[in-house]
């Protein structure tokens, strides 16, 4: 069995689970966390294992330091060393800044932001001493574009943005690639309540004329965290079908 480990924020899910799934078919163990999701951890766990790797899931808020540094350290523990990291975990509150409370702006800047934060400085030291690891962040169009009525989203994605270049640029000499991908509307969870009207305007602001898949996402993210890619870093690769030509 091989000990290549991953970690995934916001597994259970969407891109998160996409990604997961993907990572253990190419032989990593993988450990997620996740906030509320028990049964589908559990299934995720199974099915991850039937790949012939190691899963851990946790159940743990992403904002939280202390818990994405016991997590990191029962990884290292439990599986040996950390080799990716990738920063999934996100949500969405959306409202125009007149109506947005206050809860709504902290809520979306630490889960989508802080989280990074939290996960990159728990397994930094391993992967500066390892003199290898990818962390790969995933990011959104509303980063570069902005939004209305997503101010706190698109500053959460924006922030990613700037937080991947600067990282990129301290741990480069360490062998660390740290990149983000910047998706457009994806099938998932968090987009399939917007209203049938607004999901078919944005369809058709896209080049490709259709959402992306989880599939779209993860394959992507694959390629982001392969030898293929060792020679890119700090960079946002958006993956929109077109939409922010
Ligand atoms: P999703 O289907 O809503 O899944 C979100 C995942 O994050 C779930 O596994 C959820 O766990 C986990 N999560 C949420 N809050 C958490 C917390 N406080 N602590 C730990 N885990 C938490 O979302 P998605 O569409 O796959 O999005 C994944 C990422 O892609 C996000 O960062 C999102 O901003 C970004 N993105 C998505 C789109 C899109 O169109 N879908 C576009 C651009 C960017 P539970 O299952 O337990 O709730």
């Amino acid at each position: 069995m091989s000990n290549k480990t991953a970690i995934v924020t916001g597994g259970t899910r969407g891109i998160g689970k996409a990604i997961t799934l993907e990572l253990a078919k190419s032989g990593y163990n993988v450990a997620f966390n996740y906030s509320k999701s028990d049964d589908l951890a559990k299934e995720l766990v199974k099915e991850i294992e039937g790949l012939g790797v190691k899963a851990m899931a946790k159940k743990a808020d992403v904002s939280n330091f202390e818990s994405a540094k016991t997590m990191v350290k029962e990884v290292k523990d439990e599986f040996g060393q950390i080799d990716i990291l990738v920063n999934n975990a996100g949500i969405t509150r959306d409202k125009l800044l007149a109506l947005m409370k206050e809860d709504d702006w902290d809520d979306v800047i630490n889960i989508n932001l802080k989280s990074v934060y939290n996960f990159s400085k728990a397994v930094i030291m391993t992967m500066i001493k390892q003199k290898s690891g990818n962390i790969l962040n995933i990011t959104s169009v509303s980063g570069i574009a902005g939004v209305a009525g997503q101010a706190n989203y698109s500053a959460s994605k924006a922030g990613m943005i700037g937080f991947t270049k600067a990282l990129a640029k301290e741990v480069g000499k360490a062998k660390i690639n740290v990149n983000a991908i910047a998706c457009g509307f994806v099938e998932t969870d968090m987009t399939s309540e917007l209203p049938e009207e607004y999901k078919q305007k944005m369809i058709d602001m896209t080049a490709l004329k259709r959402f992306g898949t989880t599939d779209d996402v993860a394959k992507t993210a694959m390629f982001m965290l392969s030898d293929g890619a060792k020679y890119i870093t700090g960079q946002v690769l958006s993956i929109d079908g077109g939409l922010a030509l």
